[in-house]
């Protein structure tokens, strides 16, 4: 090995790491550099569904509803942990979309394929079955239901790079690329690291441009002339609120205005509604959630809820920008959810991505790799199809066996309680075992930060998954950041800093 990257890749979301473990599982040399932290990026601030999109099928993108339909069931598979089947509730609403056509898009929903476990869908009579309790009395009496699946998208993200770099990969977080050159075979990329400033060299056969919402920004730092697709920013915003209704199904609602929201169970004590989706210009690192926002989403949700909900009310938010292929569509709405690889040969090859859903992250990055097939060593072909066949870290377990799991931790560590060997099961899968080894009591979990956080775990998540600052733990490895208290956070934030050296090296 000269110290010649096989692929160096910009940016650490979904559709960056999903390409590094597959290219790493297939024997190639992989360089992939993050700015900030890992999905802090769009990734972490998706709707958390593994799905086809019914809605996409209006917009006629079967290729995309169908590529999406089956990749449900194989991601569930890879990681049983952090993805799960849920059932949605869609109410049908008088003077909207008529009932056929809800049927008639359930009815392609539930035969695009790649359903081979998830249950099909049903019509409900919601003056009877429970999910018509928490809807306004009288006014929905029937409706489907229909299954897809929900994922800890920002979980998914870091499982990708774990996977990755357990196969060889090199992670380099809070490590912006700030420039790269070219000449006929090979990339020279200049990073800078954000917390000491000291700036690196990598050389690559392939670049890969998986920057998401800062797409073109990475392309200017490219200096080339080719010119690529465009991108399309739309901004998406979720309201977190105490739980709603006690059963364990989600909603999805109609509005006037053609869009639909979401109401979903939300870490057992919330709900989460979302999503808004309106044109976003700006730095997408600078998205935030405003008051309209938060009103329409209230509003959306309370023509369908008895309970009417109040912006006062929302305990979190959080917003995201998609980075949508500019398929020249007026309304954001409507705007395809399709991927675009525009692949520039002017010289060492570069790919950059535009578009692209969490559901379709691994079909993206195979599509990647044989677009650059013939830049790729013929040894790798035999790995091809790989990736959809092997668990992510921890996801080790059958489908079904996620009980089995949390009642073997239960058994083996007692003290634990249910609740945090479920807590521990859910965010670590098989894994939960590498934090837990050898303790034999609460207190030999170290220090508590709060709400079943212990030195043990962060200094796990530290080791083994990049974390560096409080934020990183509480939000995208787990979301205890609706727990914590100010202090509490202090005092996390200040052990990591008191030991981030000790792992920095790593
Ligand atoms: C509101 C909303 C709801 C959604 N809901 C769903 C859903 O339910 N299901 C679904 O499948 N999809 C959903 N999506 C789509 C999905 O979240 C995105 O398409 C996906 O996360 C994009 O991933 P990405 O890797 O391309 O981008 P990102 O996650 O943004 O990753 C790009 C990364 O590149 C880094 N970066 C940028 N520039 C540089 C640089 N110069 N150097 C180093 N790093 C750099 C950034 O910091 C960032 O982390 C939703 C999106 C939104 C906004």
């Amino acid at each position: 090995m000269d110290g010649t990257y096989d692929i160096a890749i910009i940016g650490g979301g979904i559709n960056g790491c999903g390409i590094a473990r597959d290219a790493a599982g297939r024997g190639l040399f992989v360089y992939l550099c993050e700015q900030a932290d890992l999905a802090s990026g769009t990734s972490s601030a998706s709707t958390k569904l593994i799905h086809g999109g019914l809605r996409y099928l209006e917009h006629l993108e079967f290729r995309l509803v169908r590529e999406a339909l089956m990749e449900r069931e194989v991601l569930w598979r890879m990681a049983p942990h952090i993805i799960w089947p849920l059932r949605f509730v869609l109410p049908y609403q008088a003077g909207l979309r008529p009932a056929w056509l809800l049927r008639l898009g359930l009815f392609l929903y539930d035969h695009l394929g790649g359903r081979d476990l998830l249950p099909p869908t049903s019509t409900l009579d919601l003056t009877r079955d429970a999910a018509g309790q928490p809807l306004k009395a009288g006014q929905y009496t029937f409706g489907f239901e229909y299954s897809d699946c929900w994922v800890d998208d920002a979980r998914l993200v870091i499982l990708n790079a774990r996977d990755a770099a357990d196969r060889g990969a090199t992670i380099r977080t809070r490590t912006k690329a700030v420039a790269a050159d070219r000449n006929a075979d090979l990339w020279r990329l200049t990073t800078v690291d954000c917390r000491t400033g000291s700036a690196e060299t990598v050389q690559a056969r392939i670049l890969i441009n998986a920057a998401g919402p800062w797409v073109a920004d990475v392309l200017a730092t490219t200096r080339q002339r080719h010119a690529p697709a465009s991108i399309r920013l739309v901004q998406g915003s979720h309201i977190v609120i105490p739980r709603l209704y006690a059963h364990d199904r989600c909603y999805i609602f109609q509005n006037p205005d053609k869009r639909i929201i979401f109401a979903i169970p939300y870490e057992s004590d919330f709900t989460l509604i979302g999503t808004t989706e309106r044109d976003y210009v700006g730095d997408p690192g600078q998205v935030k959630t405003t008051p309209d926002d938060v009103e329409y989403l209230c509003q959306a949700a309370n023509r369908y809820f008895s309970t009417a909900i109040t912006p006062a009310e929302v305990v979190w938010t959080f917003s995201g920008v998609r980075p949508l292929y500019d398929d020249g569509a007026s309304e954001a709405q409507a705007a395809t959810r399709d991927y675009v690889l525009d692949l520039d040969e002017a010289g060492a090859p570069m790919l950059s991505i535009f578009g692209g859903k969490i559901t379709t992250h691994r079909r993206l990055a195979l599509r990647v790799l044989d677009k650059l097939d013939r830049y790729l060593p013929a040894s790798t072909r035999a790995r091809r199809n790989w990736s959809g066949q092997t668990p992510l870290p921890g996801g080790d377990f059958p489908v079904q066996g996620f009980a089995a799991l949390v009642k073997d931790i239960v058994r083996d560590y007692p003290w634990l309680g249910a609740q945090q060997s479920h807590r521990l099961a859910r965010a670590y899968g098989t894994r939960a075992r590498a934090i837990l080894d050898g303790a034999t009591s609460w207190s030999s979990l170290g220090r508590d930060f709060g709400n079943g956080l212990t030195e043990v775990e962060v200094t796990y998540l530290m080791r083994e998954e990049w974390a560096e600052e409080a934020a990183d733990v509480l939000w995208r490895r787990s979301k205890l950041g609706l727990r914590l208290s100010a202090a509490q956070t202090m005092m996390l934030q200040s052990f990591m800093v008191q030991h981030r050296e000790e792992f920095l090296s790593r």
